[in-house]
């Protein structure tokens, strides 16, 4: 699987969520059809895309041939915060070093400056949730939820205790959380993705369906900000919060939707019912 051409001018930058956003396995059609012929006409135009998902890499390729994906996006940021730039001639995968050396750095001072706020976090989980703790090569901790009610009940337990910890971000989506450092969220990866390919806030496009969305949803990434209509409550409540648009339809179908509400109709294809 390799990506199109690179274009000759760069028109702006999309940037899609996975799971939720576009794919919906328990869908008859996971990924439909028209969203690749709309990325084909967009790309055409200039607008290179990305995924940002939470899934590692290899998880994200599994992802790639169960989604049926025709060609590469351009970029792939996997567990919202490693940059990998599309395929060579052999369809591998590049991760942007310099980057990658940004958060090993601030990774090491986090997991030193947030200790105390790990272990305390492990405890309170074990001992007085039925939340599972988990430790994962790479990731300092995470957290799986015996239900999405009990996940708002530890996120606000955890917005709380974090305020004496500078360092702690939290990646959450449905019965997930994870921490990490503070500033590697998919708002902050998309923007340095928008930074190397030299395109403006205004023509970055984010589209997403879980918590873990929300930072790339913020107006000083995204010009153009949406939420596929199967999202959770929070991020549709943020979305119009923003003035961004709310899909009327599920995964990919909604994602095509937004693409159509912003960037406009000149192309036959867009006017294709959904
Ligand atoms: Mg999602």
């Amino acid at each position: 699987m390799k990506p199109l051409e690179y274009p000759e001018e760069v028109k702006g930058i999309l940037s899609f969520d996975f799971d939720g956003t576009l794919f919906l396995p328990e869908n008859e059609v996971s990924l439909e059809p028209i969203f690749y012929e709309t990325i084909a006409g967009l790309r055409d135009e200039g607008w290179l895309w990305a995924i940002n998902t939470g899934r590692s890499l290899l998880y994200m390729l599994e992802g790639f041939q169960q989604g049926g994906f025709p060609f590469a996006p351009d970029f792939l940021v996997a567990r919202e915060r490693e940059i990998y730039t599309a395929g060579d001639q052999f369809g591998r995968w590049h991760r942007v070093e310099e980057w990658h050396a940004h958060y090993m750095r601030d990774m090491a001072h986090f997991m030193e400056e947030s200790a105390e706020f790990i272990e305390m976090m492990k405890r309170y989980i074990e001992d007085e949730t039925a939340a599972q703790w988990i430790e994962e090569e790479g990731d300092p901790a995470g957290i799986i939820a015996s239900s999405e009610d009990e996940m708002l009940g530890i996120a606000a337990f955890v917005e709380q205790e974090r305020q004496s910890y500078g360092l702690v971000g939290v990646l959450r989506n449905s019965i997930y959380m994870r921490f990490t450092h503070k500033d590697y969220h998919k708002g902050s990866s998309l923007q340095e993705l928008a930074r190397r390919v030299g395109v403006p806030v205004e023509q970055v496009f984010a589209i997403g369906d879980g918590h873990n969305d929300i930072d790339k949803l913020h107006p000083e990434v995204a010009g153009m900000i949406a939420c596929v209509s199967n999202s959770q409550e929070e991020v549709k409540e943020y979305v119009r919060g923003h003035g961004g648009y709310v899909a009327e339809g599920h995964g990919s179908l909604g994602s095509v939707e937004a693409l159509r509400h912003y960037l406009g109709c000149e192309d036959k294809l867009l006017h294709r019912p959904l």
